[in-house]
C-alpha cells in the first residue's frame, strides 16, 4: 500500500478534531487498505508500532532527526534549525524545507506502508554503540524517496510527535462501519479489544475474518486483558439495596494491581493501565511461579506493600520507592510485599471470564497455593449491614482502604465498570463524599520555593461521549516538596508543544501535557464555572462544573488509565448530591 494514501488521511486527520469526521476519514482509510496491512495502519494512526503493552518505543532524539533530514537533502543543519524553531514542529519544519528542495530532486521510488513500517521498526529494535548511525542511515534512506508531506509523518511518528487524538472507541467504531455496515457491532468489537488489548489484532480479525471471528475472538495468553472496574457507593445500606441479599466482600487493599500470565516459568506482569511491570517486581517473577498448579494461568491480584515485623499493609505512595530503573533489588528489599490474589481469568488453555464468582474463587484456591507471600484476598460472604459493617472494620485495622463488594453469580466484564462490582471505602475524606481522580492536562511553573518544578497543575475530567478531557480545576495546594519532584519527573517528558486534541480548556496553561497521569484530589464543593468545560452546558448554558478548594492528597495514580478518571457523569451525580444536601439543610 502507499505510503502516500496514509499521509493524505494523516493530513486530514490533523485538520479536525470531530469525532464524526474522524470516524469518517478512518473509515474510508480502511475501505482501501489491504487486510494484511491494516494492522500496521492500525498502530500507525496511534503513533504506535505495536500495542503498548510490549513497550516498543521508537526513542529517536530530535537532534539525530535533523541530522537524517540533513544528510539525504544537503540542506544544512542550520537551516533546519531556524525552521524548526520558527514553526515549533519538526515534522512541518521539515515539510517546508524539502518542499523547497523537491524542486529540484528527482523522487527515486513510492515508499510504500510496508516498507516504512519495517524501517521503523528495526530502527526501534536497535541498541548499541553503532546504534546512532544505523538509525541515520535508515531514517535518511526513507527520507531520501518520501515526498514532503510523507517526510513530515514519517519524522512526527519517528519522534512521537503525531497526536491526532484518535482514541480507540473512534477506530472501532470506523472499523465496525467499515467491515460490518455499522457502528452498531462496535459492542462485539469492544468485546475482542477487551480480552486482548491489541486493536490491530483486533482491526486483522474482522478485515479477514469478519463479525465471524470477532465473536470467537478468545483470550491470548501474555496479552493482557482489559481489567474490570467497579462503581462506587457510600454506605452499607446503598450496598446491600444494589447487591441484593448474600454477596461477596474483599478487603480493598491500597496497592497496585497486578495482572500476572504465567507458563511454567515464564512470567508477564501487566499494571492496570496494560503497562508492562515485570522491572519493578523481580520478586513476583522469581517466587510466584511455584505457588501455581496449572499448565498457564492469568490471574489477577493486589501487590501491597508491608511492614514485615507487623504484617501490616502500608499505603500505595510506598510502592513508588519501586519505580526506579537501577537499584531495584535494594528497593525490593527495602519496600517488601505481598501478593494478594483476587481473581483468575484463564487456567490451562481456557478462558475462566465467563465463569460466575464463586466458581473462578473456587478455581483461584484450587490452582494457586498460600504462603508466606502469596495470599488470596480475605473475603466473607455477607447478608445484612452488620456483617458488612464488622467486615469493614476488620479491613480498616489491617491497613487497608474499604469493602469490595462483588456479586456471586457474576461472570468478569473484562474493559467495563459496573454493577456488579461496588467499592465502599470507609472515610468520606471530604465534603463530597469520595475524592476524584482527575488528569493532569497542563502545568504552571512554580515561585519561590517551587522554581523549577510545576506549582500548580491545571486538571480534567474524563468525557466519556466525546472521548476528551475538558479541564475542571487548577490544584496548588496539597503538594510536598517530594511530591513536586516526583510530579516533575513524571510529567516532563509528558509535555507537549501542541495542545492535545482531546484536551478541551479555555484556560492557557504555561506548557500542555499529553494527558496520560492521574492523581487524586478532595475538594469542598462542585460550583458552576463560565471558565471550565467539565459537563459544560449540561446544568447551565455556557457554564461547565469547577471544584472549589481542590486540594492533591499525595496519591499519584501511576496505575490508573486516564480513561478511568472520574468522569462528567460522576462529577453530575456529586453535584446533584450536594445540591439536595444543601437544600434540606435550608429546610431544617
Ligand atoms: P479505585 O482505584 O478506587 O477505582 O479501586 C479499584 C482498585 O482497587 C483496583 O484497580 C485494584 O487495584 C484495587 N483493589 C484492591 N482490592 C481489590 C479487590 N479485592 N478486588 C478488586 N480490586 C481491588
Amino acid at each position: 500500500m502507499e505510503f502516500a494514501i496514509l499521509a493524505e488521511s494523516f493530513n486530514k486527520m490533523e485538520a479536525t478534531r470531530k469525532r464524526l469526521e474522524l470516524t469518517q476519514i478512518l473509515v474510508e482509510l480502511f475501505e482501501k487498505t489491504p487486510h494484511d496491512v491494516i494492522s500496521k495502519i492500525v498502530y500507525l494512526i496511534q503513533g504506535k508500532l505495536r500495542p503498548d503493552f510490549e513497550g516498543i518505543e521508537l526513542g529517536v532524539a530530535e537532534k539525530l532527526a535533523i541530522r537524517a533530514i540533513s544528510k539525504s537533502s544537503g540542506i544544512p543543519i542550520k537551516k533546519i534549525e531556524d525552521e524548526y524553531r520558527k514553526s515549533g514542529d519538526l515534522g512541518h519544519a521539515s515539510s517546508i524545507i524539502l518542499e523547497q528542495k523537491t524542486q529540484t530532486t528527482f523522487l527515486v521510488e513510492d515508499i510504500t506502508v510496508e516498507r516504512v513500517y519495517e524501517t521503523l521498526f528495526k530502527i526501534a529494535k536497535l541498541g548499541g554503540s553503532r546504534s546512532q548511525d544505523m538509525k541515520m542511515k535508515y531514517i535518511s534512506s526513507l527520507l531520501n524517496d518520501a515526498t514532503p508531506l510523507e517526510a513530515s509523518f514519517i519524522l512526527k511518528i519517528l519522534l512521537g510527535t503525531l497526536r491526532l487524538g484518535i482514541a480507540e472507541n473512534t477506530v472501532m467504531d470506523a472499523l465496525a462501519i467499515a467491515f460490518s455496515g455499522t457502528k452498531e457491532n462496535r459492542k462485539k468489537l469492544q468485546h475482542a479489544y477487551n480480552v486482548s488489548s491489541d486493536l490491530g489484532k483486533v482491526a486483522e480479525t474482522i478485515a479477514t475474518k469478519g463479525l465471524e471471528g470477532i465473536e470467537k475472538f478468545e483470550i491470548i495468553l501474555f496479552n493482557p486483558i482489559r481489567p474490570m472496574l467497579a462503581d462506587r457507593v457510600k454506605s452499607e445500606e446503598e450496598a446491600i439495596e444494589k447487591m441484593g441479599n448474600e454477596f461477596a466482600a474483599e478487603y480493598k487493599l491500597d496497592g497496585e494491581r497486578v495482572q500476572l500470565h504465567i507458563e511454567g516459568d515464564k512470567v508477564a506482569l501487566f499494571s492496570r493501565s496494560l503497562e508492562n511491570i515485570e522491572s519493578y517486581y523481580p520478586d513476583i517473577i522469581e517466587k510466584i511461579p511455584k505457588n501455581i498448579q496449572a499448565d498457564n494461568i492469568i490471574l489477577e491480584a493486589e501487590a501491597v506493600a508491608i511492614n514485615e515485623n507487623t504484617g501490616e499493609f502500608l499505603p500505595f505512595q510506598e510502592l513508588m520507592h519501586r519505580r526506579r530503573k537501577y537499584k531495584i533489588e535494594k528497593a525490593v528489599t527495602e519496600y517488601p510485599i505481598t501478593v494478594n490474589f483476587f481473581d483468575i481469568l484463564y487456567c490451562n488453555g481456557k478462558s475462566c471470564v465467563e465463569l460466575s464468582y464463586k466458581e473462578r474463587r473456587e478455581a483461584l484456591e484450587k490452582h494457586v497455593k498460600e504462603d508466606e507471600f502469596a495470599k488470596y484476598i480475605p473475603m466473607s460472604i455477607v447478608k445484612n449491614e452488620n456483617e458488612i459493617e464488622d467486615f469493614m472494620e476488620n479491613s480498616i485495622n489491617a491497613g487497608s482502604e474499604g469493602l469490595m463488594l462483588k456479586m456471586l453469580d457474576k461472570p468478569y466484564q473484562a474493559g467495563s465498570r459496573g454493577s456488579h462490582w461496588l467499592k465502599l471505602k470507609r472515610e468520606y475524606r471530604n465534603e463530597l463524599g469520595d475524592s476524584l481522580d482527575l488528569v493532569v492536562i497542563g502545568g504552571f511553573f512554580g515561585k519561590g520555593r517551587r522554581t523549577g518544578n510545576y506549582g500548580t497543575l491545571l486538571l480534567a475530567t474524563y468525557d466519556e461521549d466525546e472521548d476528551t478531557f475538558p479541564s475542571i480545576c487548577k490544584v496548588g495546594t496539597g503538594f510536598s516538596d517530594e511530591s513536586l519532584d516526583q510530579l516533575y519527573q513524571i510529567l516532563h517528558p509528558k509535555v507537549s508543544i501542541k495542545k492535545n486534541p482531546r484536551i478541551i480548556s479555555e484556560m492557557e496553561a504555561d506548557v500542555w501535557f499529553e494527558p496520560e497521569l492521574v492523581i487524586e484530589v478532595v475538594a469542598s464543593e462542585i460550583t458552576l464555572s463560565p471558565i471550565h468545560k467539565a459537563a459544560k452546558d449540561v446544568i447551565r448554558k455556557d457554564a461547565g462544573l469547577a471544584l472549589r478548594f481542590p486540594k492533591f492528597t499525595g496519591k499519584i495514580r501511576v496505575e490508573k488509565a486516564v480513561e478511568d478518571a472520574s468522569t462528567n457523569e460522576e462529577l453530575l451525580t456529586l453535584y446533584k448530591g450536594q445540591k439536595k444536601v444543601a437544600h434540606e439543610k435550608n429546610l431544617m
